[in-house]
């Protein structure tokens, strides 16, 4: 595996095998990296010749500084992981690489505001403002540098998923990025793979599963007239075990509206955030 620091080193060999033809796919990451991540890889490897994955702990997209600082990193184990995966390039800046016109991280201001639509202001949006400006940011930069031809992302981010497809759709680059969305890894008892996983004690990790436990509980009992009743009751499981709940919500699979009277036709998708302790953990669950 190749290690670039600098953008314009991995554009110059980026380049090169674009010329001989060569399809690049692209998996980006924050580090920290688990089996979820490396299914990212290991799909772009059966289908491009080139395999690049990036890691970047993006100051701009927390708008908590404590969970910025207390973002594990484990790079020895992430190069090592990459490495036994096959993948071929690892990019991995540095800040002043990725912002080169700014100093810092929290606070600066995205140049350009990307127009999300509905997806800025409901569920992650709506708890964690300027995230997915944040996030298209980041990922803005990073596709620019890399130009994939295929881009890898987990449904874990159900809604990222779909702000990144957006912003591809705002970027209209001459060449096609197509979005693949990889399904979700979970541990034994159901918990989706998570680099936050690490900071729960051995109590708070058996906890942890509860969230999976209330998105099935909401998939097995769902009804058209009784979506309000459910989500209602996946709340109290969730906050029985200790869990502060940002949301849990079922919305439209296809646009993230939020359902509220369900025609039983549409494909619905429950999503859930919620803290146990000061973590904060997201998953999701498509319910047809
Ligand atoms: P992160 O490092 O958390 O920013 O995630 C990098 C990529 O890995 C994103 O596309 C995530 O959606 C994806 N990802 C994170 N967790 C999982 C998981 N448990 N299963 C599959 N993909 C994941």
């Amino acid at each position: 595996m190749i290690l670039f620091k600098k953008a314009a080193d991995l554009c110059k060999w980026l380049d090169v095998q674009q010329k001989k033809g060569y399809a690049i796919g692209f998996a980006p990451t924050m580090g920290a990296l688990h089996a979820g991540h490396i299914s990212l890889v290991e799909m772009s490897k059966k289908n491009n010749p080139v395999t690049v994955s990036s890691i970047f702990v993006n100051p701009t997209q927390f708008n908590d500084q404590q969970d910025f600082q207390k973002y594990p990193i484990t790079l020895e184990k992430d190069i090592a992981m990459l490495e036994a995966a096959g993948c071929d390039v690892l990019f991995l800046p540095s800040i002043k690489e990725m912002y080169p016109d700014e100093m810092t991280g929290r606070g600066v201001k995205p140049k350009i505001h990307y127009d999300l639509g509905q997806l800025e202001n409901i569920l992650e949006g709506k708890f964690r403002p300027g995230h997915f400006q944040g996030v298209c940011m980041v990922v803005h930069r990073l596709l620019e540098i890399v130009q994939p031809d295929n881009l890898y992302l987990g449904q874990k981010d159900y809604q990222q998923c779909m702000v990144i497809t957006k912003l591809i759709e705002l970027m209209q680059q001459d060449k096609k990025i197509k979005v693949n969305i990889c399904p979700t890894l979970r541990e034994a008892d159901g918990l989706a793979m998570s680099s936050r996983n690490m900071r729960f004690n051995e109590d708070e990790r058996k906890t942890a599963a509860t969230i999976y436990q209330s998105l099935r509980f909401i998939k097995e009992n769902i009804q058209q007239k009784n979506l309000a009743e459910v989500k209602l009751k996946a709340q109290t499981l969730l906050e029985e075990a200790g869990f502060r709940v940002d949301y849990v919500e079922i919305a439209d699979a296809t646009n993230l509206s939020l359902v509220n009277d369900w025609d039983g036709k549409q494909r619905p998708v429950a999503l859930i955030a919620a803290f146990l302790n000061e973590i904060r953990l997201i998953d999701n669950m498509l319910l047809k």
